[in-house]
């Protein structure tokens, strides 16, 4: 597949597995070489988005490709490749149970196994930035070090891998941990992990 068709299966796939609700979230992919961001386009319904749907522009937001808006939150994406070279794709969600989560601005707490393989342990919120802003990336990339991703306040989850398939699998991981950790919630009192050996 290429990188246009590839962006448009995983946005449909998330859609269809509720990572995605409306026209809610974006992804894209980044080509060093070519410095092509491919993104989805604003506010397009997933459930009707082709391939030819998905914006190629700059890390300046400048349209090389495509016949709509590039995703809003272009400007978050663009950031997360300049601070960080070794990653090539990022998924943003407003999955229900991560976004909860960010609701409450609380991290998702490591109380999963495949936080620690996956994800780098616990998952921080990013302090509140207008969306569409500068300030998302700005408030959310310096938590991405060592993190596979982290939560927007108010607002939902941003992913990041060195492929597509690794981004998505975090932003499905990520929706996972929130989810076992409140249902957890209403058993007892759940244990976090501290390292895999206790
Ligand atoms: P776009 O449709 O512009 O990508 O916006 C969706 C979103 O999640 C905004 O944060
Ligand atoms: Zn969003």
């Amino acid at each position: 597949m290429n990188p246009k068709e590839l962006v448009a299966t995983y946005a449909k796939k998330g859609f269809s597995e509720h990572l995605f609700a409306g026209t809610s979230g974006n992804l894209s992919m980044f080509d060093p070489k070519t410095g092509k961001m491919y993104i989805t386009a604003s506010g397009i319904r997933y459930e009707e988005m082709t391939a030819e749907d998905v914006m190629v522009t700059d890390l300046n937001g400048a349209v090389l490709e495509g016949r709509h808006r590039p995703s809003s939150e272009w400007r978050m994406h663009a950031a997360v490749y300049r601070a960080y070279p070794g990653l090539g794709a990022v998924v943003h969600t407003h999955s229900p149970y991560a976004t909860a989560f960010a609701v409450c601005r609380e991290p998702i707490p490591a109380a999963l196994i495949e936080m620690h393989f996956f994800l780098g342990g616990d998952i921080p919120c990013a302090p509140y930035a207008r969306p569409g802003t500068d300030a998302v990336g700005e408030s959310a990339v310096p938590l991405l070090t060592d993190k596979g991703g982290c939560l927007l306040a108010n607002h939902g989850v941003l992913a990041v891998g060195k492929d597509l398939q690794e981004a998505y699998l975090r932003a499905e991981y990520i929706e996972d941990a929130a989810k076992i950790y409140s249902l957890a919630k209403g058993i007892g009192q759940p244990v976090l992990l501290n390292g895999l050996d206790s």
